[in-house]
């Protein structure tokens, strides 16, 4: 059977003392094991980091990102292979997968502009022949721990903006679907990366624990659900590095009385069934504003829905595929028995759902359940699955309220032709990522990612300049170059008494 092994220091991890399973959604099967390590495998890890970080930041910063230029052009040259890897081992149909490599590839472009990035700031004469002057250094070492759901965007996001700024990173992808990241690891190898600059190590919470413990790492990216979220970064903190901690969500979309339904519900079937759900910015609520909207929302929801094809994730004709694995599968069908037992009308029930040939395969179909109101469990609670809920609002007040007083504060969207209103909701909406008819907001790879409440963790968010900042640590300078008389012009004044 296929072994994924770590990448440290160029090579590998030694015999591995626990193997993990690494799933073929689509049939059910185990198709490959994971080397799970520990403290060990870490400290080796992070001694080449060592070795290769000073190196890598006294490279001039065009030099480092003319690696990067050629990691992109590398990804772009296997990105089939990729797609290819990562839909086997996710279960996500081959056009999200290109996505989810194509959404790394943006912050890698991003990143590729880092000589730019990382000019600081300069004042002339803050006192009498006084300069000062700010410079961003890298940070160090950093670590990324990442969810399973984009295994090459996420990466991507910390190690493109890490690395380009002069740190030597360590990504601890999720165990679920760890093959694309060492493969993304190895390219940037290929690129002229020197080893240790970019590793990856596998494992479970032992390895994260490591992570979080270690004394040489300075600071970590982690994204996954929120209680581990706050996990990583409480102690992360505690451990005295900077941490951001992104966590789950719970989108809703806003429909107003006003919006074009037709753009809406071929917006919803995307954003609500796409890559089955398991998106961090989907859409699993909509929120139709008064009766009439929600009726028309309804009847124009279910034969979109019905019309959505499940199917393998290598069927190009397919919308969405399976889901990661079987835990995850029975975990969704129970949030939809739980959102029955509370009151939730399920419109259409996508338990038990079987593709003819593919019987074990980990497929929910697609689910819609209106009558869900803010006091359920199954409403406060992320899904991540094909399941998207109609709570109806009887006015815009109690649809800005909806998301506002959510746990999750990820991401929102709303549906209108009202200029006035989107602007009023897009500014009180207590939400990190806003989107006026657009579903699924995730900012482009120059801007920032990131949400509020719940689903994040830290202050700062991913890539873009935010991402620029939480990898360097900023050095400010004082400079005086006297010509050797002591009065005058050149005696030292503090400039706040200049
Ligand atoms: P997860 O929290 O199970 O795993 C994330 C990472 O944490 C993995 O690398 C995993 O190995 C590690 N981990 C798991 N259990 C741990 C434990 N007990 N202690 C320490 N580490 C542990 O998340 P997942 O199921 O892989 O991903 C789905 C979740 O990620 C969803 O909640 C989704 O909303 C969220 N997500 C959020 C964003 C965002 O940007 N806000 C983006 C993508 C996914």
């Amino acid at each position: 059977m296929r072994q994924i092994d770590h990448l440290i220091a160029g090579g590998g991890g030694g015999k591995a003392a626990r193997l993990g399973d690494v799933y073929d959604p689509n049939r059910g099967t185990v198709q490959a094991q994971v080397a799970l390590g520990g403290k060990a495998e870490l400290d080796g890890a992070v001694e080449a980091a060592k070795a290769a970080q000073p190196g890598w930041a006294a490279t001039n910063p065009q030099r480092r990102a003319r690696v990067l230029f050629r990691f992109r052009e590398l990804v772009e040259a296997n990105m089939d292979d990729l797609a290819r890897l990562l839909s086997s081992e996710h279960g996500k149909v081959l056009a999200d997968a290109r996505g989810d490599v194509q959404r790394g590839l943006d912050v890698i472009e991003f990143a590729c502009g880092i000589p730019h990035a990382l000019k600081g700031e300069h004042t002339q004469g803050a006192g009498p022949g006084i300069d000062v002057y700010s410079m961003r250094q890298p940070i160090g070492i950093g670590a990324g721990i990442t969810p399973f759901n984009f295994p090459a965007m996420i990466p991507m996001w910390m190690f493109g903006v890490a690395v380009a700024a002069g740190n030597a990173f360590i990504l601890k992808p999720s165990e679920r679907d760890p093959s694309v990241p060492v493969r993304l690891a190895e390219l940037l190898l290929e690129a002229g990366a020197p080893e240790g600059i970019l590793q990856v190590v596998h494992g479970d919470k032992e390895m994260v624990d490591a992570i979080l413990d270690h004394p040489d790492i300075a600071g970590i990216s982690f994204v996954g659900s929120s209680d581990i979220a706050q996990y990583v970064y409480s102690r992360g903190v505690a451990n005295g590095k900077r941490v951001q901690a992104m966590g789950g969500a719970k989108n809703h979309g806003i429909v107003m009385p006003d919006a074009d339904m037709d753009m809406v519900v071929n917006d919803l079937a995307g954003a609500a069934f796409g890559s089955a759900g398991e998106r961090c910015m989907a859409l699993p609520v909509v929120v139709p504003v008064g009766e009439d909207t929600a009726q028309r929302l309804r009847d124009k929801l279910i034969p979109a829905i019905q019309a959505l094809r499940v199917g393998l994730s290598t069927d190009e004709d397919a919308h969405y595929g399976p889901v990661i694995n079987a835990a995850h599968k029975a975990r969704v069908e129970n949030w939809i028995a739980k959102a029955q037992a509370e009151g939730g009308e399920i419109v259409i029930d996508g338990r038990g759902f079987s593709l003819q040939g593919h019987e074990q395969g980990y497929f929910v179909g697609p689910t819609l359940i209106d009558h869900v109101t803010p006091d359920m469990e199954s409403y406060r609670e992320e899904i991540f699955g094909p399941v998207l809920q109609i709570v109806r609002a009887k006015d815009f007040e109690e649809a800005v309220a909806l998301p506002s007083k959510h746990q999750y504060g990820n991401g929102v969207a709303i549906f209108t032709r009202n200029g006035h209103a989107a602007r009023e909701f897009a500014a009180r909406v207590n939400v990190g990522m806003v989107g006026i008819n657009v579903p699924i907001p995730v900012p482009v790879a120059y801007h920032s990612f990131g949400g509020w409440k719940r689903s994040a963790f830290g202050d700062t968010n991913q890539h873009g300049m935010e991402g620029v900042r939480f990898w360097t640590k900023v050095k400010t300078v004082t400079q005086r170059w006297p010509d050797g008389s002591v009065t005058g012009e050149n005696a030292f004044v503090i400039p706040t008494m200049g």
